[in-house]
């Protein structure tokens, strides 16, 4: 992992353009930039490849429920709180970039939430997922010291959302 501190409009902003070349034309993409963005501290290659694991399977989600869908890429300034407030509790006080991908696919049944980040788990056809996307997301997230979860609903959509440490410059 080669960290560096990043401007998460910046990398967004650049990310696009590839983001626009992996995800074929049946999905429209929009990315929402939120204001008073904080710095994070993160590897840029790395972080880029979670959001390309998010993106493709929110991207299958959305194929495979209507054949088409809308996917946004959205960053805002958020807290421990907010992370609180989805359930998700053990989130360290502090500020954070929270970086949200979010379908209108086919949503995740409840009672699967919890086996999606194992290693090899899949609900694609053979051949069609490895089941190794989500694994390596919470892996990258973490080494961060980030946090990952999905808020979904089926046959509403999924948002994961991705929870970034702001970035403090030492005096
Ligand atoms: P793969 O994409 O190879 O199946 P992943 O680890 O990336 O492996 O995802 C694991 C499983 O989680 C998927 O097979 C799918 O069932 C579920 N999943 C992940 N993201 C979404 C999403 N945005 N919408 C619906 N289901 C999802
Ligand atoms: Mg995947």
């Amino acid at each position: 992992f080669r960290q560096e501190v990043l401007d998460p409009s910046e990398m967004l902003s650049s990310y696009y353009v590839l983001l626009r070349q992996i995800i074929d034309e049946r999905i429209k993409l929009d990315i929402v930039h939120g204001r008073d963005l904080p710095q994070i501290r993160a590897d840029r290659g790395q972080l880029e490849t979670a959001l390309t694991n998010l993106c493709t399977n929110a991207r299958d989600a959305m194929l495979e429920k209507n054949g088409s869908g809308e996917l946004i890429v959205k960053t805002s300034r958020a807290d421990a709180a907010m992370a609180r407030k989805d359930g998700f509790n053990h989130v360290q006080e502090g500020d954070y970039l929270l970086i949200e991908v979010i379908d209108n696919g086919t949503g995740i049944p409840p009672e699967l939430v919890e086996e999606i980040f194992q290693p090899f788990f899949t609900t694609k056809k053979q051949g069609e997922g490895t089941g190794l996307g989500l694994a390596s997301v919470y892996g990258i997230v973490k080494q961060s010291g980030g946090y990952v979860y999905p808020v979904s609903k089926v046959g509403r959509g999924t948002t994961f959302k991705i929870f970034m440490p702001a970035y403090v410059a030492r005096p």
